[in-house]
């Protein structure tokens, strides 16, 4: 009782002091500010009341002048005068170094890749990477076209059908084990048909085609056997790198046994040799896979890392098409630096009780496409598609630092920064 008393005061005090600096601007008119003070005053008074309008969650006012949007700086001034020209001699200058040095223009099919966990309906940052991929798609179309050339220009989906189903996850001898999407139609379809219809969405707007592929597909690839056995001779240096908290590769194969599927999260008890690993069940106890039997390599699963290295290598060798990923801030950037170049530590996820505060900032729209659709109609996917065109046309967007929650609100309520 006393402490919602105490709670009370504080936010009748605060209250109080900004009302006091308020009235004092209506009275003066703000004739009298020196030094900008009244803004001041007033910034730091509402900070106060938001500290103490929910002091179980409290929130931090973000103020801004509109212009911290679009810094210019890094990589805006290296594509000022365009994104596209300079992606498309990139393009060429691999294949004439590749594979012969007087080959000229592009002769391989472009893939721009990007995916996602079927773990929710979609949010906005997975639309902002859909949007971006089927746009550049498009627009490096546009251009070779309009050059005479016919090189394939596909968006390609990967559907991470081996997430974890979170409330599948336990944890048994302090080992964690988890059961994966493609273990269970019935959830991995709950949130697919979302991602089915703005894939649909995009390539119409963009007329670019997609195909989306599946984890199996992954390990099906006819190089993976190699690369494989790459990664497993070398696995106690990159099991450092790839994953600094645990030094294990986290490569993990289903429990074959009808009805049971677990897999172990972090490959810790794994056992290998130079042709197969071996894995642990806590109920139904080991299994293994052959390294030299591709269909038994299809079966393997392998955790963000592990597959981001698998993944870059075999794009890397491929000598029949160009590949750009499209990866979203939250794994692109110094993840990248960390975890394909340098053992560096942890992954950022947001916090428990984070979204949360977007519904009480009317911010929720941004969470899943399906509250994007009931708050905004169609056009809330448009206006995120529009935003994303801005980054082809103006570079400069695409470079700048991040885009903040608060920037994409103003984005969906059709403000312009
Ligand atoms: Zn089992």
């Amino acid at each position: 009782m006393s402490c919602h008393l105490s709670d009370e005061s504080q936010r009748i005090d605060a209250a109080s002091r900004l009302i006091s600096i308020i009235d004092t601007l209506t009275l003066t008119g703000g004739s009298s500010n020196e030094g900008g003070s009244h803004e001041t005053a007033i910034f730091s008074a509402i900070q106060d009341f938001l500290l103490v309008l929910s002091p179980h969650r409290p929130l931090y006012a973000g103020f801004h002048d509109g212009q911290v949007h679009n810094p210019l700086g890094g990589g805006a001034y290296a594509f000022k005068e365009g994104l596209i020209s300079p992606t498309i001699l990139s393009l060429m200058n691999d294949e004439s170094t590749c594979i012969h040095r007087s080959s000229p223009g592009l002769t391989r099919p472009i893939i721009i890749h990007a995916g996602f966990q079927p773990n929710n309906s979609p949010h906005a940052g997975t639309l902002i990477v859909f949007s971006y991929a089927f746009l550049l798609a498009k627009a490096i179309h546009d251009e070779i076209s309009a050059h005479g050339s016919a090189i394939s220009v596909a968006v390609e989906i990967a559907i991470v059908d081996t997430a974890p189903i979170s409330h599948e996850t336990r944890e048994i001898g302090g080992i964690q084990y988890q059961r994966a999407y493609r273990d269970d139609p019935a959830v991995l379809a709950a949130y697919m048909i979302d991602y089915e219809e703005v894939l649909d969405q995009m390539s119409k707007w963009s007329g670019i085609s997609f195909r989306p592929t599946y984890q199996s597909d992954l390990f099906s690839h006819p190089e993976l056997p190699k690369l494989l056995a790459y990664v497993v001779n070398h696995r106690a240096r990159l099991a450092s790198q790839l994953s600094p908290k645990y030094n294990t590769i986290a490569l993990r194969a289903a429990c074959p046994v009808p009805g049971c599927s677990l897999t172990e999260k972090h490959g810790i008890l794994n056992q290998y040799t130079h042709n197969s690993i071996t894995f642990y069940c806590p109920y139904h106890g080991e299994h293994s896979i052959s390294l030299s039997q591709p269909s038994e390599i299809a079966r393997l699963e392998a955790n963000a890392p592990t597959r981001n290295l698998i993944r870059s290598m075999l794009h890397l060798l491929d000598k029949d098409a160009h590949h750009i990923r499209i990866t979203g801030a939250d794994y692109a950037g110094t993840y990248q630096e960390a975890f394909l170049y340098r053992p560096l530590a942890e992954c950022l996820y947001v916090c428990n009780g984070g979204y949360e505060t977007m519904e009480a900032l009317g911010t929720d729209g941004l969470l899943s496409y399906a509250r994007l659709r009931s708050k905004h109609g169609t056009q809330g996917l448009k206006r995120i598609w529009d935003e994303v065109e801005r980054w082809i046309t103006e570079p400069k967007n695409l470079f700048r630092a991040s885009f903040s929650v608060e920037y994409l609100r103003a984005v969906l309520d059709g403000s312009n920064w």
